[in-house]
């Protein structure tokens, strides 16, 4: 299908682009890889009155280590995620994840800052960010990762409002991130991720299992007291409340956590 008329702009800054956004009006819309956005314009689920192109913005595009702490540019795309010598050896969970995400065409323009925005509960990277306390840096403001995904396709972002990058803690530990799908290239119909901290904690993660990304404190807290792996799995679904869809319903999804769970800890060990 052809996306309804809109008009078109491109920003070179952080600044007008938050100037395009607040000039548009409510109805304009950020444009990063567009492999989100641009087939809900052509299915007319999205109908924005005008797109702001924030391709041409290099300042959104980096990834550094600073303090301790891993920050990423939010243009930067799925593909340098898989690649970056900096990310593969402060945080490879988050390379291990990007490698998941998509097939080539979408990881090649889709951006870390779409998937954040966009706040799909089947979105790879908001686990990750809801499991290691990441924040999410804007052109106003910060969050905490927990507090940026508020339900489905819903985030506190205003009209105007930029996501800038993403800071994660530094985690070179044993980890995993085990999803699963139908096809190769699907989105995660349940995904698991695991990561262990220096101090010997685990994180713990699920993708597609509620409206948000979910962390589950359960799992981390059974593993702490030294429970086997096994049975620390089993807790994964407590408090779950996912919704049924075309490929999985509530129960089934519901199992796929507490198994994606077991397995994504064994075999980060
Ligand atoms: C076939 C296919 C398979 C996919 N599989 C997966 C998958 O397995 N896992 C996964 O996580 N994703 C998957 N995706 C989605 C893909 O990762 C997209 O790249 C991502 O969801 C959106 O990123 P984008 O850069 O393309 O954003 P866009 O599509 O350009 O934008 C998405 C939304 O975010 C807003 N936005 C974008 N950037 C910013 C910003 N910096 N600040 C404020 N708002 C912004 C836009 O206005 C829009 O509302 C898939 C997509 C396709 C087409």
């Amino acid at each position: 299908m052809i996306p309804a008329a809109f008009e078109y702009a491109r920003a070179t800054t952080v600044q007008e682009a938050s100037e395009l956004l607040r000039r548009y009006g409510e109805e304009a819309k950020v444009l990063a890889g567009g492999h989100s956005l641009i087939p809900l314009m052509r299915l007319r689920l999205a109908q924005p009155s005008a797109l702001v192109d924030i391709n041409p913005v290099r300042e959104l595009d980096y990834v550094v280590l600073e303090d301790g702490r891993l920050r990423v540019g939010a243009l930067t795309r799925h593909v340098e995620i898989q690649r970056n010598p900096t990310i593969r050896e402060n945080l490879p969970l988050l390379a291990e994840v990007a490698d998941e995400v998509g097939d080539n065409q979408v990881r090649n323009l889709g951006t870390i800052g779409g998937v954040i925005a966009h706040a799909d509960s089947a979105g790879d990277y908001p686990t990750i960010a809801v499991m290691l306390d990441a924040e999410i840096v804007t052109n106003k403001r910060r969050f905490a990762a927990r507090d940026f995904f508020q339900g489905l396709f819903t985030t506190p972002l205003e009209p105007d409002e930029v996501v800038c990058e993403v800071v994660f803690p530094v985690a070179r530990g044993p980890h995993r991130y085990v999803k699963f799908r139908r096809r190769l290239f699907d989105w995660a119909i349940v995904a698991a991720g695991a990561q262990r901290l220096d101090d010997g904690s685990w994180r713990i993660g699920l993708t597609n299992c509620g409206p948000t990304a979910v962390r589950c404190l359960a799992v981390e807290q059974a593993l702490a007291q030294g429970v086997s792996p096994e049975e620390a799995a089993e807790h994964a679904s407590d408090g779950l409340e996912p919704s049924g869809d075309l490929r999985a319903s509530p129960e089934y999804k519901k199992h796929l956590a507490r198994v994606l769970t077991k397995r994504a800890i064994l075999q980060a060990q």
